[in-house]
């Protein structure tokens, strides 16, 4: 996904906004048609239905009917396509969620035809066509793939613009040397290859972290409503936009550069969804080791990890194998044993049986590497401290 910064004239963003609203607005629908749904009962409306429905409700809904019809059936489109997705065994995605106003603003424009375009307008400059806006200028920053099909419109947090064309990134051959690599998501630092490499993920400098931590303080201080507080969760969003950026940026260089130098690339099977979400329990029946899990999840979803391995599947194709995580980071990767204790810290591992020391997301990377699966011995992840072996906390074998 290449993402450009889009500059709306204050006219072009009444009518972005109008966009963002309905798009919300049907994909909810959608979502709440699905809620319903239970096993047994008739299913819930497939696409098709769905049109017609919205049909229906345009003539009901003026402010409805006055938006863009392509940019709400794109919309419908899409929680169709994340509803499939969701029900694929082969590759489940989380279910599609409730989207909030000003959280989750955007939406989406399919080429067909004659009805979009991207042109360029100067040497800095370039312009997308988005229904009822017209041409909205965008900084051409890089060149836009040749190969896209559609862009989606997005507004953050921070109230800025961007446009980012979908393109699967073309897939990178194979360099044909017969090299396997093993990558481990680490915690402190974001993914270790069996070649003992670190790509640790940036995120924000000290400086900037205290800022945010300054900044959040004089939020929890402001009145509510007031100026001031607006202003100071415009800072926080802007400095939060930074550190996603820099995320984005990171997977899609490490993923060229391990896609276009191994043939065979190993990663644990996480479900990194269903971890993050396991962390909380329901009300009734509250997760355990909640505080911990919580740390421990913001690391995951900070360090990029799933858009890493996303990635590596695009450019990779047919060349990434997901290995069970189960007792990788409990393995020696020198003599196979097999042992909670040799991990000594987060990051040090040392085989209680040969010796072997070595760096942990390293050493449990060969092992990912090697395809090794160790089967659970009636080990109980649960019972043993969280910044132990959070792989098995996680995923209980
Ligand atoms: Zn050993």
């Amino acid at each position: 996904m290449s993402r450009y910064r889009l500059l709306p004239t204050p006219a072009q963003q009444a009518v972005l906004r109008d966009h963002c609203g309905h798009a919300r607005y049907v994909w909810n629908l959608a979502v709440e048609q699905h809620a319903h749904w239970r096993p047994g009962r008739k299913g819930a409306p497939g696409y098709l239905e769905q049109c017609r429905q919205l049909t229906q409700a345009r003539a009901a809904h003026p402010w409805l009917a006055v938006g863009s019809q392509t940019v709400q059936q794109q919309a419908l489109r899409d929680s169709a396509r994340a509803m499939t997705a969701f029900f694929d065994p082969g590759h489940p995605a989380g279910r599609p969620s409730w989207r909030k106003a000003g959280r989750h603003e955007g939406f989406r424009i399919v080429g067909r035809g004659r009805q979009w375009d991207v042109r360029r307008v100067s040497r800095k400059a370039g312009q997308v066509w988005v229904p009822k806006a017209g041409w909205v200028r965008f900084r051409w920053s890089r060149a836009v793939p040749a190969g896209a099909k559609s862009y989606r419109v997005t507004m953050d947090r921070a109230g800025r613009w961007h446009v980012a064309f979908a393109v699967i990134p073309a897939p990178i051959p194979a360099p044909g040397n017969g090299r396997a690599v093993g990558i481990d998501r680490g915690v402190a630092v974001a993914a270790a290859l069996s070649t003992g490499e670190l790509l640790p993920c940036p995120a924000l400098t000290g400086r900037e972290r205290a800022r945010l931590r300054r900044l959040q303080r004089r939020l929890a201080r402001a009145r509510r409503g007031s100026n001031r507080r607006g202003r100071v969760r415009h800072a926080i969003a802007r400095l939060k936009a930074r550190e996603t950026d820099r995320r984005k940026d990171w997977a899609e260089k490490a993923s060229t550069g391990i896609a276009r130098r191994f043939d065979l690339i190993r990663v644990e099977d996480l479900q990194i969804g269903n971890m993050t979400r396991s962390a909380r329990g329901t009300r009734g029946n509250p997760g355990r080791n909640v505080r911990a899990k919580a740390g421990l999840n913001r690391g995951i979803l900070g360090s990029g990890w799933g858009l890493l391995v996303r990635r590596l599947e695009e450019k990779a194709p047919g060349r990434v194998e997901k290995v069970s995580p189960a007792f990788t980071s409990q393995r020696c990767s020198a003599c196979g044993h097999v042992d909670a204790k040799s991990r000594e810290s987060q990051a040090r591992f040392v085989c209680t049986a040969c010796g072997f020391a070595g760096h942990a997301d390293v050493n449990a990377a060969i092992n990912i590497a090697a395809g090794h699966a160790v089967t659970a011995r009636g080990g109980d992840g649960a019972a043993r401290p969280v910044n132990r072996e959070p792989h098995l906390l996680l995923r209980p074998a």
